[in-house]
């Protein structure tokens, strides 16, 4: 479905980042790529589009197709000329089996957030986008775990899971762009990820369509799931390769009632490497977060983003996110760290947030400079 971009991807690697430029040029012009033997979309192919989802939900006016054919950074452009919103899978099912007789390309787009270039067409290949498949379909109280579409923001599941005592496992700077199915099928880490472990982990079943239409039911919603083949984790992280992700289950850990945040100053990445030791040690079973930025990364975020370091300037900086269910317990326990670092000299110099205006601050700089430097 997408050897091309997995080409171009290849190609990507071998390019240093500030050959990155802003260019109104196509990715076709740009890179020396060559469209696979697919056919060009005609009136025909339009005309079944119509009659499957109806004109509303079909965009081939150049000015409506210019978000979806170029990338959040706006590095990589394509040529789209149409772009599909399927509210069902029985739709995607539809669209991809006649795609597959027709030999026409596809693009699946979900948040259009990924920072490789490869949510958008590299030539003319349709978009089909889940931005309609937004639906929460089910959320289990005893087990937290929640069944949606595809196309559901992972802000918008947060925030359903927050009434129910529960949060997604997984927290990036795009949460409010990205989909649930851009998230499973890039296998997005993030923020959380050293608590709560990768997608392969928390995400319980898929449902997915391949690219003849056939539709896989691997929805399970089961934790302790030990029959036969997992073919789930074939589409983790596929990109869209394999195949076109409709539902997603995810298992869902209890909202911390607790969120504390260090922010640190080190001397060298030998002292980051025993901090971390240290951090999972003596923090264990409340550290949530250990991110590491350098002084480029900081000074970068000044000149681009206002944000300034708020304890001066060192070679190394830590963020260490803790969430637990007592306030008073886990502030305690992060004071007690602070101070051990401090005493040791692993860190130069330090400081807390425990209120949650200020753990947002301090969560949000890294957010914002995970954006800014992309
Ligand atoms: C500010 C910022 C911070 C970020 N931080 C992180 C981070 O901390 N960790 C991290 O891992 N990533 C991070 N990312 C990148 C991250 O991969 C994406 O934000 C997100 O996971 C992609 O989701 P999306 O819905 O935007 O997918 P898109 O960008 O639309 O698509 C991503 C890929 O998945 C495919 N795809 C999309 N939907 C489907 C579907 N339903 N079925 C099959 N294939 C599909 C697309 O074809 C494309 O190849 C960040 C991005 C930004 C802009």
């Amino acid at each position: 479905m997408r050897a091309t971009k997995v080409r171009l991807l290849l190609k990507y690697s071998k390019c240093r980042v500030e050959s990155f430029r802003r260019l109104s040029d196509t990715t076709q012009q740009r890179f020396p790529v060559n469209r696979g033997d697919f056919n060009r979309l005609n009136d025909g192919h339009r005309m079944y589009f119509q009659q499957l989802l109806g004109n509303n939900r079909i965009l081939t006016e150049e000015d409506d197709l210019a978000k979806y054919n170029k990338d959040w950074f706006g590095f990589v452009k394509g040529s789209s000329q149409i772009v599909l919103k399927p509210k069902t899978t029985e739709e995607v099912s539809q669209i991809l089996s006649f795609c597959n007789e027709n030999r026409l390309a596809i693009c699946p787009q979900g948040g259009n957030t990924d920072v490789v270039g490869a949510s958008v067409p590299v030539f003319d290949e349709i978009v089909v986008s889940t931005e309609l498949m937004n639906e929460i379909i089910d959320l289990d109280e005893n087990s937290g775990v929640i069944v949606c579409q595809a196309g559901c923001v992972l802000e918008n599941i947060d925030k359903k899971l927050e009434a129910s005592g529960f949060m997604v496992p997984l927290d990036l700077g795009a949460k409010g762009s990205c989909h649930i199915g851009g998230n499973v099928s890039t296998n997005a880490g993030g923020l959380r990820l050293l608590r709560y472990g990768n997608l392969h982990g928390n995400v319980l079943g898929l449902e997915v369509v391949k690219a003849n239409g056939e539709i896989m039911d691997c929805l399970s919603t089961l934790k302790k799931d030990n029959t036969g083949f997992h073919l789930k984790h074939l589409f983790i992280g596929s990109e869209g390769t394999l195949g076109f992700i409709t539902k997603v289950s995810l298992q869902c850990p209890p909202r911390a009632k607790s969120i504390n945040v260090a922010f640190l100053g080190l001397q060298n990445f030998d002292k980051v490497l025993k901090t971390f030791r240290k951090a999972k040690e003596d923090l264990c079973e409340i550290l949530s977060a250990f991110e590491v930025m350098d002084f480029s990364t900081i000074e970068f975020s000044k000149d681009t983003l206002g944000i300034t370091s708020p304890i001066g300037n060192y070679p190394f900086y830590l963020l260490i996110e803790t969430s637990g269910s007592n306030s008073e317990h886990d502030a305690d326990k992060l004071n007690k760290f602070l101070d051990t670092v401090l005493e040791k000299h692993l860190a130069l110099n330090g400081t807390l947030a425990t209120e949650p205006t200020k753990v947002n601050v301090s969560t949000n700089i890294h957010r914002c400079i995970q954006g800014g430097i992309n």
